[in-house]
């Protein structure tokens, strides 16, 4: 029996999910966005089989109606939508990083009987937008179920049914959950990167040279302060208790760590220095085989290159042959703490792999995979 998908945002996450979704012969994915721009962009390549008006029209005869729209999008979205005339058998699902504003949008929603269950795919690009989109960027990673109480094991296997064609890991949390761990796992560190990289910009005022320094260790630790700004904006202000009370946490241990550099106690700092390492070592790794955590980290390969001209013409001609198709090269200046002198990006562990295996074949290069 056909499957009618009302998709609402084609942006990065609606494309991608449109794109996995359709590789279900049964599945018929109606789009809408805002944007023409991007509603017929995925239409012509294919991505969605129609374009509808608006969110309400391509809702109307939906099995499933998923919201990939901006969080505070969603939420006056979730809010107009019980006028919809949607069907009384719809089920409705979003895609937004934060879970306790959109249940409590999504309430009158189920107080007029229809099923929502939130959603949030832990996977994403620093990209945006349907030009950005590929279908398989859920593959292996966590794909969180937040149903509200009382919705039942059937509804949540038909929504489980349907996703598992995008090859995610499906979990099932509580709202309030998967706020509190995304606000440390994904949220919090943002804040920490954008305000380090501010730091860092006050700081070149003074001194210049410091960008220079900054191109290894520091830009690869930052690098998710280059995110959206209006997506991250959104975000952080929908989840801003769990995130104040992470605040207070992170000014009480850095002022414990103030503390032992001041008290100059080099038994504690070690201390300090280690135990994180004891933990971060145990961390799970992403690799083809494991998932994707909640932050975004590209597939990188660490190339030990000599600095002359026409090595990254070499390299990418190789991968070129291959059809191996890179996202970000690039040249760090800095090899104090990464390895190797370029670092080439690709979309999935996969293709970086792949890529390994033809260079390392190829050429005398010498490559990590951090
Ligand atoms: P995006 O900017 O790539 O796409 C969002 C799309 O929504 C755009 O095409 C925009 O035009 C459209 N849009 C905005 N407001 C709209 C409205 N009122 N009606 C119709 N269309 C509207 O963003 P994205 O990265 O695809 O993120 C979408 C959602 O997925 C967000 O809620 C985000 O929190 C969540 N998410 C993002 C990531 C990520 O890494 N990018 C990961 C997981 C979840």
């Amino acid at each position: 029996m056909t499957q009618h998908v009302a998709i609402i945002g084609l942006g990065l996450i609606g494309g991608s999910l449109s794109l996995a979704l359709k590789r279900r012969p049964d599945v018929v994915i109606t789009g809408f966005d805002r944007s023409y721009k991007a509603a017929d962009e995925a239409y012509r390549r294919g991505i969605i089989d129609a374009v509808a008006p608006s969110a309400a029209a391509a809702a109307r005869e939906a099995d499933f109606v998923i919201f990939a729209v901006p969080v505070a999008a969603a939420v006056s979205l979730l809010r107009e939508a019980p006028e919809w005339g949607m069907k009384e058998s719809v089920i409705v699902t979003d895609t937004g990083s934060t879970k306790q504003p959109i249940m409590q949008a999504a309430a009158p929603l189920l107080e007029k009987g229809v099923t929502f269950i939130g959603g949030h795919p832990m996977a994403g690009s620093h990209k945006s937008g349907i030009s950005a989109a590929i279908g398989h960027l859920f593959e292996n990673a966590y794909y969180i179920l937040t149903p509200p109480p009382g919705c039942s094991r059937e509804e949540l296997d038909k929504l489980e049914t349907l996703l598992g064609v995008a090859q995610a890991k499906l979990a099932v949390l509580d709202a309030e959950e998967h706020d509190s761990m995304t606000a440390v796992v994904s949220h919090f560190p943002h804040i920490i990167a954008s305000s380090l990289v501010n730091l860092l910009a006050d700081e070149e005022e003074r001194r210049p040279f410091i960008r220079r320094l900054a191109a290894g260790g520091f830009r690869d630790l930052t690098r998710i302060a280059s995110a959206d700004p209006v997506m991250w904006r959104d975000i952080t202000m929908q989840n801003k208790d769990e995130l104040t009370a992470q605040l207070d946490r992170w000014t009480a241990e850095m002022q414990r760590v103030r503390n032992l550099l001041q008290d100059s106690d080099p038994a504690a700092v070690e201390q300090f220095f280690d135990q994180a390492k004891q933990f971060r070592d145990q961390l799970p790794t992403v690799s083809r085989d494991t998932a994707q955590g909640a932050l975004y980290m590209p597939f990188d390969l660490h190339i030990d290159v000599p600095d002359h001209p026409g090595v990254i013409s070499e390299i990418t001609r190789i991968l070129a042959a291959h059809e191996i198709s890179l996202t970000n090269i690039r040249i760090v200046e800095t090899r104090t703490d990464v390895y190797g002198i370029l670092v080439v990006s690709f979309r999935s562990a996969n293709e970086r792999d792949t890529a390994a295996h033809v260079l390392g074949r190829e050429t005398d290069y010498s490559m990590q995979i951090l």
